[in-house]
């Protein structure tokens, strides 16, 4: 693939963030996107913006825990552009609790939209994408690279999509496929607003200054040099590689890095 030009993408969670960015990007460089996400009306709108810039656009209201809903996303594709060229899937959630304090329903809830929405998407695409040589992009974390505290259900969800796409990509070896991970860290999005606290009610602010972080807009862009060079990991800033590198040799020493940063946060749960 060398450019993503007539390409079907289709995106999970595209009304926000970095799956709104990438839908715009993509679409700019004349990838026909596909939208998925619950908030059916920003993703009407993002669409009819699509296509008023000349681009070429589908969407469909999805729950990705949901697996016959993501068989209605994947069927758009099919129906809309003839098939799937690459998966992104990106939909998801975060959380912010200690373990100790943290319903085990909100940790469920990580698991069904992070890791199993990613299983759900990726069954009802595979025949697609196989047939087509293509990609499937797991939107994971510096959370999936190393345990962020405060964060239990994220990491897991994370290092799950992990365990869940390398095996995919074995499985797949002969088939061509491309499965990449991609590790976006802080992006400035809806994230922490909507991440789930110990009761499972949404934080409804953020602990960070946004204003320091990458943009969507510069996420989408690695991550399409990602899809384009068939990466098997996608790292995006100096964060992430230091993590990717450091804990190969240093692992105790990322752990204290890790609560140390983690704890400066205001109102941060460590203790
Ligand atoms: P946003 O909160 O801005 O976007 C999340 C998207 O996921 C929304 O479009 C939302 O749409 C969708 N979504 C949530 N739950 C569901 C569901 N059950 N079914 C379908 N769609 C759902 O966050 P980001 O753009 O930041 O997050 C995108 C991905 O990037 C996530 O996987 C996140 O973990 C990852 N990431 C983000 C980082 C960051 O700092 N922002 C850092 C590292 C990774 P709707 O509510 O309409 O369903």
């Amino acid at each position: 693939m060398k450019t993503l030009k007539d390409k079907v993408i289709v995106i999970t969670g595209a009304s926000s963030g970095i799956g709104e960015a990438m839908a715009r990007e993509y679409a700019a460089r004349g990838a026909k996107v596909v939208l998925g996400a619950r908030s059916v009306q920003k993703l009407q709108l993002l669409a009819g913006e699509i296509r008023r810039h000349g681009g070429q656009a589908a969407y469909c209201g999805v729950d990705v825990t949901r697996p016959e809903e993501c068989r209605g996303l994947i069927d758009t594709a099919v129906r809309e552009f003839g098939g799937v060229d690459v998966l992104v899937c990106n939909a998801g959630i975060s959380m912010r609790a200690l373990f100790d304090d943290v319903e085990l329903e909100v940790l469920h809830r990580l698991m069904d939209v992070n890791f199993w929405g990613t299983v759900n998407c990726c069954k009802y695409a595979l025949p697609y994408l196989q047939r087509a040589k293509g990609s499937i992009v797991g939107v994971s974390s510096v959370a999936g690279l190393h345990g962020l505290p405060g964060r239990t259900g994220y990491s897991a969800s994370k290092y799950a999509m992990t365990g869940f796409l390398e095996t995919l990509r074995i499985e797949n070896l002969r088939k061509g496929l491309h499965v990449m991970i991609a590790c976006p860290g802080f992006t400035a999005s809806n994230v922490r607003f909507s991440a789930l606290t110990a009761d499972g009610s949404q934080q409804g602010e953020t602990p960070r200054d946004e204003s320091k972080m990458m943009s969507p807009v510069e996420v989408a862009r690695i991550v399409e040099r990602g899809i384009l060079r068939r990466k098997r990991l996608c790292l995006m800033e100096a964060e992430g590689r230091a993590t990717h590198f450091v804990k190969k040799f240093a692992p105790a020493f990322l752990d204290r890095m890790f609560y140390m940063v983690m704890a400066r946060e205001p109102d941060s749960p460590l203790r």
